[in-house]
C-alpha cells in the first residue's frame, strides 16, 4: 500500500466510499466449512459458465483510493495476461458454451496484448465486456477500437468507472484531474457509437434514486447516450472492506433473504489470474477475490468446476447482502 500512496496519481486525502462498521472480528471467515458461531457455511455450486473473466494485470494509470485490487502505476502482483495464454482458456469457455468474455484490470489497454485478446473473444463468437477508466491507455486505441465496433457492433461493450456524478467526490476517489479525461472518454465512445454503461457508487446515505437522477443529469449535459434507469447501463455498486464486521453467510441465508446461490456471480462465472512468480495462469472463483487460496480453484477451468464456500468478506458484503441483513 505504501507505493500506492507514494503514486503521483494517487489522490490525497481518504476516500469518500468509506464502509461504517467496527473491525471485523478475526474468528469470522476463517474455516471454509463453518462459520465462527459453529453453522454450516453457505457455498455456491457452478451451474454454468456463462462469463469468463480475464484479469488484464494489476498495473493501472491510477491508485483510487479504495481500489479492491490495490491497482497501480507500479503494482504489478498481477502481470499482464498474454495473448497465448488467455487463448488457452478461450478454447476452454468455448467448449463450456460461456456466453461473454470480461476483461478488467488495472486498467486492461495497458497490457500490450489488449487488442489481440478481444478480438480474438470478439471473432469466436464470444460477447465481450471491457472495464476500463476511458483514460489515455483506451484513448491510444482508438482506431482499433473503432474497427472492432465496425466489425461487431454490440457485441463489445466498455464500461467506464465514473465513481460518482459529481467531480469532487469522483477526483477525491480516484486522484486529481481524473474527472476530465473520463467524461472526454465516455463521450468519445458515446459520439462513435459504441455499447457503452457506467459503473458508479453511492455515497454512503445517497438513495439510488437520487443518485440515478444526477447521472441523468449529468449524461444529458455531457451528451452521453446511456439510459440512466437501466442498472445493466448504469451499474451501481456497493461498498467493500474486507477489515469491516459482516455477517457470515450460513445455509439459513438464502430463506431468510428469498436469495438463490444461482444468483450469485460465481455460479456462473470464473476470472483468470497471472500471478507474479507463478508460470501460467490460475483460475480463480471470481472477479473481487484474485490473490486469496481459498478461492484459487486450479489451472483449467474444468478443474475448477466446483463448489465456492463463501469464506471471505466480500462474499457477504457485495454478494449476498449487498446492504441487504441476513438476520431472523
Ligand atoms: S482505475 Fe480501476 S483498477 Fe485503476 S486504480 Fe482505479 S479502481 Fe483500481
Ligand atoms: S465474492 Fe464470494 S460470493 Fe461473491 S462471487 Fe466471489 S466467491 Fe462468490
Amino acid at each position: 500500500m505504501a507505493s500506492r500512496s507514494k503514486s503521483r496519481t494517487a489522490p490525497s486525502g481518504p476516500s469518500p466510499f468509506v464502509v461504517e462498521a467496527a473491525p471485523l472480528p478475526r474468528e469470522k471467515f476463517s474455516d471454509p466449512r463453518i462459520t465462527a458461531a459453529g453453522e454450516t457455511r453457505a457455498s455456491v455450486a457452478l451451474t454454468e459458465l456463462d462469463t469468463l473473466w480475464f484479469n488484464t494485470g494489476t498495473l493501472c494509470n491510477l491508485a483510487c483510493a479504495t481500489c479492491y485490487i490495490e491497482s497501480s502505476p507500479t503494482n504489478d502482483a498481477l502481470v499482464y495476461l498474454s495473448a497465448d495464454h488467455a487463448a488457452r482458456f478461450l478454447d476452454e469457455a468455448q467448449a463450456m458454451g460461456a456466453r461473454e468474455i470480461g476483461f478488467t484490470g488495472g486498467e486492461p489497454f495497458m497490457n500490450p496484448d489488449m487488442l489481440p485478446m478481444l478480438e480474438d473473444a470478439l471473432a469466436r463468437g464470444f460477447e465481450a465486456l471491457v472495464l476500463t477508466n476511458a483514460m489515455k491507455p483506451m484513448r491510444r486505441h482508438e482506431a482499433a477500437l473503432i474497427e472492432l465496433r465496425e466489425r461487431f457492433g454490440a457485441k463489445l461493450t466498455l464500461r467506464v468507472s465514473l465513481d460518482h456524478h459529481s467531480k469532487a467526490v469522483h477526483e477525491a476517489e480516484r486522484g486529481a484531474r481524473t474527472w476530465e479525461p473520463a467524461i472526454d472518454g465516455l463521450r468519445w465512445l458515446s459520439e462513435n457509437g459504441f455499447s457503452i454503461a457506467v459503473a458508479g457508487r453511492l455515497l454512503p446515505g445517497e438513495g439510488e434514486v437520487e443518485a440515478r437522477n444526477a447521472y441523468a443529469a449529468l449524461f444529458d449535459v455531457e451528451n452521453i447516450a446511456i439510459d440512466p434507469r437501466d442498472p445493466a447501463r448504469l451499474v451501481l455498486f456497493p461498498e467493500m472492506d474486507a477489515d469491516k464486521d459482516i455477517a457470515e453467510i450460513t445455509t439459513a441465508c438464502w430463506d431468510i433473504l428469498g436469495k438463490s446461490p444461482s444468483d450469485i456471480m460465481c455460479a456462473t462465472s470464473r476470472m483468470i489470474v497471472h500471478r507474479k512468480g507463478e508460470a501460467a495462469p490460475r483460475v480463480v472463483a471470481c472477479t473481487l477475490i484474485p490473490h486469496d487460496p481459498g478461492f484459487d480453484l486450479g489451472a483449467t477451468l474444468e478443474e475448477s468446476s466446483r463448489d465456492v464456500p463463501l469464506n471471505h468478506p466480500h462474499c457477504a458484503r457485495f454478494c449476498v447482502l449487498g446492504g441487504a441483513s441476513c438476520s431472523t
